[in-house]
């Protein structure tokens, strides 16, 4: 393919590309959303492996890692649990990162094309900082997918004197920078490279060591950001207009995303970053708390009674849900009570589940109507007028401790108040904590019942005696 049929594809991928966000930002769009960015990415391969820079290096090359990236891909794919999304996600990043890393070293040692002058300090920054970034990205992606997937535990490791420790190694980066721009050859140049290498795996390790709980989503969503600046990095390494505005899409919309959950989460982004999460006195507060009182537990028929005598009913979904696979009972239970004129919405947490939108997800698919799932915001000052709050699976996000307990790890953490309602009931197997690791007193309040049992099964108890 020519050179200028190749740049009028990627200029129609990057209009895709664009559509494909825009399609994303809703749930009743966000199929076209997919579809475009799936076009999009097609075109996108397409034009590069059969672009003039690309195919001399050998079709048989590409072919074979187009079908082994391909299968991986499919693989994947089919065999991911919706629960484990943001594992998949991570370790993804992780991808972009470890190959802004190989396409940097891959540049610096390539003496094919030889940069003079203000052109070669300008290469060797973008090499440089891609690196940088890609290792940040590579480190901070494999531990974020350990702690995601419960391979590492996910109490925050505080290491003493850490915020000195970064500081050492953002400066270390810096001299190490100067050395590299200043050195007179490759093999000069390799030593302050590796070891700047090192340092920014080390910083990715430990800046996602210290990060725990229920900060979580926003480091997900920040390593989402750093994957899409290491993407643009790479493509100013590469020459390659295509990678630069698609890094740049993702990365100031991971930003963007960082930035509204650290909103909703009424979090510090700067703080969060720092780490600490979840330690300190707050957290040993939280330890040392025993469970206050006792726990009234209800049966799936008397849960049925409460529903059936209801006018308004407000369902708080919660990770529990996904993993018990329980969105199409919660459906037929919403259709069969609405059928008999009880007015039912849901409420949705920014954070409920393991991936921003987890809940609208498995709702959309289990075809509950979108104008009834409202936001945190929108339902939280109609819980003193709602009967019964049914809380499927969650934990952190109803809990009354971020309002009530300023040493509570989630003190300020904006939460579903379902504790207002006139009766509350928790569905879920035990007594254990959520995803931050903290007590929930909403257990023991007068108002709140515990429907103990995996949430599918409960469910499809409670509309059997709804429907009898
Ligand atoms: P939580 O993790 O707080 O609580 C989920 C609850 O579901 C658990 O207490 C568990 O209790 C229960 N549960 C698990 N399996 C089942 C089942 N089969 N049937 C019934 N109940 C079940 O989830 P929330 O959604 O309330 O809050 C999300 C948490 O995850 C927040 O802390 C958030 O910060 C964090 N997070 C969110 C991300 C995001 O982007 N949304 C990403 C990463 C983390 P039991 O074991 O007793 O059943």
């Amino acid at each position: 393919m020519a050179d200028n049929l190749v740049t009028v594809a990627y200029l129609g991928a990057t209009i895709l590309f664009i559509l494909s966000l825009g399609g994303l930002s809703h749930p009743e769009s966000s199929r076209r959303g997919n579809l475009y960015g799936i076009v999009g990415m097609t075109i996108a391969v397409l034009a590069t492996v059969s672009g003039p820079r690309v195919l001399a290096a050998g079709l048989p090359w590409i072919v074979a890692a187009l079908v082994a990236g391909g299968s991986v891909g499919l693989y994947a794919a089919k065999k991911v649990q919706m629960t484990q999304m943001p594992e998949l996600v991570a370790i993804m990043h992780s991808l972009v990162g470890l190959a802004a890393c190989l396409v940097g070293f891959a540049s610096y040692v390539d003496t094919s094309i030889v940069f003079t002058g203000a052109e070669k300090t300008i290469h060797e920054v973008e090499i440089y900082l891609g690196i940088l970034i890609g290792a940040v990205t590579f480190s901070g992606s494999v531990i974020a997918f350990g702690k995601l997937s419960a391979r590492i535990g996910g109490k925050p490791v505080l290491l003493p004197g850490r915020h000195w420790l970064n500081l050492a190694g953002l400066l270390g980066v810096i001299w190490f920078g100067a050395r590299f721009l200043q050195a007179h050859d490759v093999q000069d140049g390799l030593v302050p490279l590796i070891v700047m290498t090192v340092i920014a795996l080390l910083f990715g390790v430990h800046m996602v060591m210290a990060i725990g709980g229920a900060d979580m989503p926003v480091v997900v969503s920040m390593l989402n950001s750093y994957s899409g600046w290491a993407a643009a990095a790479t493509g100013f390494m590469l020459s390659n207009d295509l990678l630069i505005v698609t890094g740049a899409l993702v990365g100031s919309s991971g930003a963007i995303l960082s930035y509204i959950m650290c909103r909703a989460m009424n979090r510090n982004f700067v703080s969060v970053i720092a780490g600490g999460f979840g330690t300190g006195e707050g957290a040993a507060a939280a330890a040392g708390a025993q469970p206050a009182g006792e726990v009234t537990a209800i049966s799936a028929a008397e849960t049925a009674e409460l529903l059936r005598g209801a006018s308004n009913v407000v369902i708080v979904p919660g990770y529990g849900m996904a993993v018990a696979q329980a969105q199409h009972a919660v459906y037929e239970i919403t259709k069969q009570l609405r059928e008999q004129d009880v007015n039912v919405r849901f409420g949705i947490h920014p954070v409920a589940g393991r991936m921003p939108g987890h809940m609208n997800v498995l709702l959309a698919e289990a075809r509950v109507p979108y104008d009834i799932v409202l936001e945190m915001d929108e339902i939280n000052g109609d819980f003193p007028d709602t009967d019964v709050a049914m809380v499927i699976g969650a934990n952190d996000i109803v809990n009354p401790a971020a309002q009530e307990d300023p040493t509570s790890p989630i003190a300020g953490m904006p939460v579903l108040e379902v504790w207002k309602a006139k009766t509350s009931v928790v569905m879920k197997r035990s007594m254990a904590s959520g995803y931050a690791g903290v007590d929930n007193p909403l257990f023991y309040k007068d108002n709140n019942r515990m429907l103990f049992g995996d949430a599918k099964k409960m469910l499809d108890e409670v509309l059997a005696a709804l429907k009898g």
